[in-house]
């Protein structure tokens, strides 16, 4: 192993410091992905915990140990990764992130720019506006007047978005200043309503709002997890009959199982009717944007709010790359701060910029920039392309489960998803045991990493295609391993793992 001796690990990351440790980086991870051989690390989570740092000691040893760290941490940590740019690693919105935005976040991380002030980031200041406008404006909102953040990714996205409107509805409706006041100072409890299958972090985001997770109301869903529009104007009314008030309606644009698509225009007219904030939740499906065949899907849209985008999700981008917008840029105003050492009045006044009132964070890593090279290198029809690519392996998945005997689709993919479950013949509950042994007796053999969900009281597995490299024949691969898998856990717990097909 050459270490890379000339440059000394405590050194800033100026270009030609850098260039010989990217080397070593590179190399470790070839090294690391090649010890691995497949999607996943091999055996019970016990051994990784031995082989990551086992020979090496201590994490925090007393004496340096020099820039040699690098290639070896680097070469076992890509050994026991899940490694999303292997067709056979599959299970969440796990994305491989495309070299351009890699290369990209590489230079974001070695300029080191914070977006909490302008003397930290000038050019970042100004290009994450330029993105949010160019991103606002493909959501159809109007670029001039939008607003937005780049965000850690659709849990922050969604906070933000409902803290937004907590704090409008708390001002329009009683003149109180929930952001000081607190929430108590309303006279009536606001809810947040959304559809079932929304995602855990709406619940979450009304615990830190103090708003409770009691004050989220899951609107019943259809069979594809669509929030239906007579069961939304019930649970309006019903927040209305009990003298409470429904601050924001939460709309899924993706689901992250099935995929599936509120009908915005109808939840649309909804929040209108009754004077709520629509916040749609698109951390998903907002990628169907860049797609001509599939930005239909998303129609109504454009009367959102806020909205909530992944680009972490079908944009292939490195963790993290949310965007969270606003139709008006006004609508920030709960978020606007003064602080003397960040963006003083008269700075302001003189031309100098600060996003420190868009986010709820301060020190902001210019995750910006990977975006924007990203969108400029590809463009929406490259983009649109790779997402073409996924759904097109997503269609292809389920042509094949539904030719498979033993396995049974859960419904038709919307994007990229494909939800399905083998089946013993021998009844539910060794259905569901199955499902999850077979899952995991794949994950330990380090052969395919393959999601499990739970919904209509069953487990289901999942296919989650993001990766624009994976071919129809590994997907086919990919499903007549779950589909021995399922064989060998049928045919008794005796089958060894590691032996089974
Ligand atoms: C992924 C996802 C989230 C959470 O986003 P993070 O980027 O993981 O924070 C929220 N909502 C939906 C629909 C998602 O798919």
């Amino acid at each position: 192993m050459t270490l890379p001796t000339r440059v000394p690990p405590g050194a800033p990351a100026h270009a030609d410091a850098l260039a010989e440790l990217v080397e070593e980086a590179l190399r470790g991870l070839a090294d690391g992905r090649a010890d691995r051989g497949g999607p996943a690390p091999q055996g019970p989570p016990g051994r990784l915990a031995a082989a990551l740092l086992g020979d090496l000691g201590e994490p925090l040893p007393e004496e340096p140990q020099g820039p040699g760290a690098l290639y070896e941490l680097t070469r076992r940590y890509a050994a026991g990764a899940a490694d999303p740019a292997d067709p056979h690693c599959a299970a969440h919105l796990h994305c491989p992130p495309l070299a351009v935005a890699v290369a990209a976040d590489l230079a974001a991380s070695a300029l080191n720019q914070s977006l909490d002030s302008w003397d930290q980031a000038p050019a970042a200041t100004v290009l994450e506006p330029q993105v949010v406008r160019a991103l606002a404006g493909l959501v159809g909102f109007n670029p001039a007047a939008a607003g937005g953040v780049v965000t850690t990714g659709g849990t922050e996205s969604n906070l933000t978005g409902l803290m937004l409107a907590r704090d409008t509805a708390l001002r329009e409706r009683f003149g109180v200043d929930a952001a000081r006041a607190g929430v108590a100072a309303a006279p009536a409890r606001p809810r947040i309503l959304c559809g079932a299958a929304a995602h855990f972090s709406v619940q979450r985001s009304a615990a830190l709002l103090g708003l409770g997770e009691d004050a989220v109301l899951a609107v019943p869903v259809d069979e594809g997890h669509r929030m239906r529009p007579e069961a939304l104007r019930a649970a309006l009314d019903a927040v209305a009959a009990a003298g409470e008030f429904t601050a924001a309606v939460v709309a899924t644009a993706g689901t992250t199982d099935l995929g599936g698509i509120d009908p915005l225009p109808a939840v649309a007219d909804l929040a209108a009717e009754y004077g709520a904030w629509l916040h749609v939740d698109a951390a998903y499906g907002g990628g169907a944007l860049f797609s001509d065949r599939l930005a239909g899907l998303l129609t109504g849209l454009d009367r959102a709010d806020s909205v909530a985008l992944d680009l972490h999700k079908l944009g292939w981008q490195p963790v993290a790359a949310g965007v969270f917008l606003t139709r008006d840029a006004a609508l920030f105003e709960p978020l606007a701060r003064k602080v003397a050492y960040l963006n003083p009045a008269d700075d302001e006044e003189a031309g100098y910029p600060s996003l420190l009132g868009r986010s709820l964070r301060t020190t902001r890593r210019a995750d910006v920039f990977k975006i924007a090279v990203t969108l400029r290198a590809l463009g929406r029809r490259g983009l649109g392309a790779l997402v073409d690519g996924c759904h097109e392996l997503a269609a292809h998945a389920a042509r094949r489960i539904a030719a498979e005997a033993r396995l049974e689709l859960a419904a038709p993919p919307v994007l990229t998803s494909v939800v399905f479950r083998y089946r013993t013949g021998a009844g539910d509950a060794a259905d569901d045991r199955a499902n999850a042994a077979l899952r995991r007796r794949l994950l330990a053999q380090g052969r395919a990493v393959v999601g499990r969900t739970e919904f209509g009281g069953r487990i289901w597995l999942k296919l989650t295609l993001l990766n624009p490299d994976a071919t129809p024949a590994d997907v086919d691969a990919l499903v007549d391993q779950v589909a021995a898998a399922g064989a060998a856990e049928e045919a008794g717990a005796a089958a060894p793992e590691g032996e089974a097909g």
